[in-house]
């Protein structure tokens, strides 16, 4: 293991952002450390969803096939009205694969932490726990950090991955999480617990409702079974501190169908997250501390790519370094950071800000929903158009990018709600 001092590059907290980045930057002969403020590495939460963009950089480190061994390769992704339990739209997750070139995978959240946190090992990233940054240093030849048990560490540059509420992005921006009144309720159950509930074992299903969704899948290998239950909390919209008790999620559901209601009882029911996001912002870097994942671009979880695109993100950080990498091995960290900063912000921007959108437009009641449901419905499986930008290798290529995406306009349904 390299020597603290010795670092070429910090990464300041090891969820999946901040060890795909290491992994990527060791892989480039880097030393690299990282400094996780927990006792233990570790994901809380059950499963996540990895489409095909993301399965592409798991692709370039040489570990999907474990992911695909460890997770679940789903052959469709179907969306159902809440309420009636109608289907609204699909997609064809063989097909989508056969175009973008690698498939849409779902995994336990601990398996992928794991597998990254394996490969940095591997690649001789020295992990450090027990290391809370509560300060950062940007003046002098080198950035530093400051440890809250006051040890100072500095390196070449400092990547900020520490999630949503990061303290660097607190220092360097200033802004505050934005609290959406929604709030998450997730478990995992041995797959035998639902088989009389004939679930779909090889879907990723969401079933989208007036205030409220339920996301489900089967997990590792199809011996367990992923949901999601999400709803706005009155007492949160409210402003009130209790919010998102059990009571509020069964009366967040009690209007839906019985394949729905059916899932509730099954959540675990001695945890919830809120669901928050920031408002985009075009600066991550600032001197040689750089922001990734979470800490640089909170989505709202609606279109599953938080994870990714802190995946992402180091990808696209390493290739950089690399670019910017001396015959004496050396990096023009300045040049590597600004190729960063050219890239990534515009397409998270639009993750963000299309995440949002999405959310309303699942949550909708009355006629705007009824008015969802048709064009949903008529939206044709194999059209590709409102995921191009996404799944496609635009978001690491930005020479490719794709034209802006239009969401379906919300005003007119708006315009049209009770
Ligand atoms: P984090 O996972 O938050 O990691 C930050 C790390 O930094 C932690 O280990 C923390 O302990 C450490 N840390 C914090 N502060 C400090 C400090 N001061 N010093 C040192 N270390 C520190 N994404 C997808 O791609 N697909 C999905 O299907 C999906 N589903 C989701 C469902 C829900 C309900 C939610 C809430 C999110 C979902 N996401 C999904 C988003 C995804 O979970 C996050 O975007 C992703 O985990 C962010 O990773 P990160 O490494 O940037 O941050």
């Amino acid at each position: 293991p390299t020597h603290p001092d010795t670092a070429d590059v910090l990464v300041v907290g090891g969820g999946i952002g901040g060890l795909g980045a290491a992994f990527a930057l060791a892989g480039e002969g880097l030393r690299v450390r990282v400094l996780e403020a927990a006792p233990e590495f570790g994901e809380v939460g059950a499963g996540l969803q990895l489409a095909p963009n993301g399965t592409r950089v798991l692709h370039e480190y040489g570990l999907l096939d474990e992911a695909k061994r460890r997770g679940v390769v789903p052959e469709t992704m179907v969306m159902f009205d809440a309420v009636d339990a109608t289907e609204l739209t699909r997609l064809d997750l063989r097909d989508l694969e056969r175009r973008y070139g690698f498939p849409y995978i779902v995994i336990h959240r601990s398996d992928l932490h794991a597998l990254l946190l394996d490969a940095c090992r591997r690649a001789g990233v020295d992990l450090a726990t027990d290391s809370r940054v509560v300060e950062y240093r940007t003046r002098g030849p080198r950035p530093s950090v400051v440890l809250a048990d006051g040890r100072i560490e500095d390196a070449d540059v400092v990547i900020a991955a520490d999630g949503l509420h990061s303290v660097a992005r607190d220092r360097f921006v200033g802004d505050a999480p934005v609290g959406s009144s929604y709030v998450a309720y997730r478990g995992a159950v041995p797959i035998d617990d639902v088989r009389d509930q004939r679930v779909h074992e090889n879907a990723v299903v969401v079933y989208v409702g007036p205030r409220c969704h339920f996301v489900q899948y089967a997990l590792r290998g199809g011996e367990m079974f992923n949901q999601v239950a999400v709803f706005q909390s009155p007492k949160a919209l409210a402003g009130e501190d209790d919010w998102g008790t059990p009571d509020e999620l069964d009366e967040a559901f009690a209007d839906t169908a019985e394949q729905v209601r059916a899932g509730i009882p099954l959540m675990w029911r001695d945890r919830w997250w809120r669901m928050f996001d920031r408002e985009p912002v075009d600066t991550w870097v600032f001197d040689r501390v750089a922001l990734l994942g979470d800490a640089a671009h909170p989505p709202l979880q609606y279109l599953a790519q938080g994870a990714i695109m802190a995946l992402e993100d180091g990808w696209v950080l390493a290739r950089h370094a690399a670019r910017n990498r001396a015959a004496d091995g050396t990096v023009d960290w300045a040049a590597a950071l600004a190729g960063y900063q050219a890239v990534r912000p515009e397409h998270c921007r639009r993750v963000q800000r299309t995440a949002r959108a999405w959310g309303e437009l699942w949550h909708l009641d009355g006629l705007a929903r009824a008015q969802r449901n048709r064009i949903l419905r008529e939206r044709d499986t194999y059209d590709y158009t409102f995921v191009d930008w996404l799944y496609g290798p635009t978001a690491l290529e930005p020479d490719r990018e794709a034209p802006m995406f239009v969401p379906i306009p919300l005003d007119s349904f708006a315009d049209a709600a009770p």
